[in-house]
């Protein structure tokens, strides 16, 4: 059963947002589009995996996507997490092209892709890392230990994996055979004759990792080095893209396509929150969707915010998520 799917992670919906809105000459332009299709592709060697597991049976699996935890110390982010009530297993997904050769001297892998070559960390040194931060986790909140196994899965079917390591062998993995892999893991578990866990500890466990699940949620803005005054503003029409839509009599009026559009706003507003944050004041508002109607500002902030606090101008409305 999937406990928590895979979805569109927070920092390509920013990169979204971000790419679309960057002014079209800025030094950073270039480079923020390659990270988004980086980590786009990224994302779709991550959401391949899915199909793999969605062989796993559905009442003995509990599957987990994309789940970060506190330790005590620090966050450790698990690509996916699969429970069952005899074994933990994680896995980490890895989507780098050409060939990867493990160098256990130095902890590091190697990929070398058009001629170049360049390094990374050792993935199944990191796997080892969530394993053990995973373990204190359950401790720290009172779960019981399980067994826990893991994975290091390469999402790219032509990625070449080279390595002379009989354990990073056993661990790093290609997606395809990620099913067989589970099966051993059925196998494995069939092996330990009873269940470690009850049904009523794998609710708690469920429970407890989704409630104390907590998504990443850096500002892009800071992580670009970026300030407002690079971003573009205003409202894009949504058939021709044209930026900004003009508000006239009630609609949005693109002045290329001749377009009425009722709410275009807030897709402007939904890359507000993306870039800046869910808080807004009403001049930021006007600022953001190059209006200068206060009462409309004040209409507009009424129908998307969930709760506003302060007085007058110094009021700041909370945009529904
Ligand atoms: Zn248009």
């Amino acid at each position: 059963m999937i406990v928590k799917s895979k979805q569109t992670p927070p920092l390509i919906l920013k990169l979204q947002a971000l790419s679309s809105r960057i002014l079209p000459h800025h030094i950073k332009h270039s480079f923020i589009k390659d990270d988004l299709a980086r980590y786009l592709a990224g994302f779709k060697g991550e959401k391949s995996i899915e199909y793999y597991l969605s062989f796993l049976p559905d009442e003995e699996y509990y599957i987990f996507h994309d789940i970060r935890l506190f330790d005590g110390e620090h966050f450790f982010q698990l690509d996916a997490l699969i429970l069952t009530k005899r074994l933990f297993c994680i896995l980490e997904i890895k989507n780098l092209a050409g060939i990867i050769e493990f160098d256990k001297d130095f902890n590091q892998i190697i990929q070398i892709k058009n001629g170049q070559e360049k390094a990374y960390p050792d993935p199944t040194t990191q796997l080892q890392r969530q394993k053990s931060q995973l373990n204190t986790w359950l401790k720290r909140n009172n779960l019981p230990q399980l067994p826990m196994q893991g994975f290091v899965v390469f999402s790219n079917p032509q990625t070449v994996i080279k390595s002379n390591d009989k354990f990073t062998k056993n661990i790093v993995i290609k997606n395809h055979t990620l099913s067989s892999k589970i099966s051993d893991l059925q196998d494995l578990q069939e092996h330990q004759k009873t269940d470690i866990l009850t049904q009523k500890d794998i609710k708690r466990i469920i429970r407890i990792v989704m409630k104390l699940d907590t998504p990443l949620d850096n500002s892009i803005i800071e992580q670009y080095q970026l300030s407002r005054g690079d971003i573009v503003k205003g409202v894009f029409c949504e058939v021709c893209k044209h930026i900004p839509l003009q508000r006239i009599h009630g609609y949005w009026y693109c002045s290329h396509c001749t377009i009425k559009s009722k709410d275009a706003h807030l897709a402007a507003l939904k890359d507000y929150q993306l870039l800046f944050g869910e808080l807004i004041t009403s001049n930021q508002l006007k600022e953001f969707l190059q209006i200068n109607c206060s009462s409309l500002a004040t209409r507009i902030l009424k129908s998307v915010s969930s709760s506003m606090e302060g007085e007058k101008k110094g009021r700041v409305y909370t945009l529904t998520k």
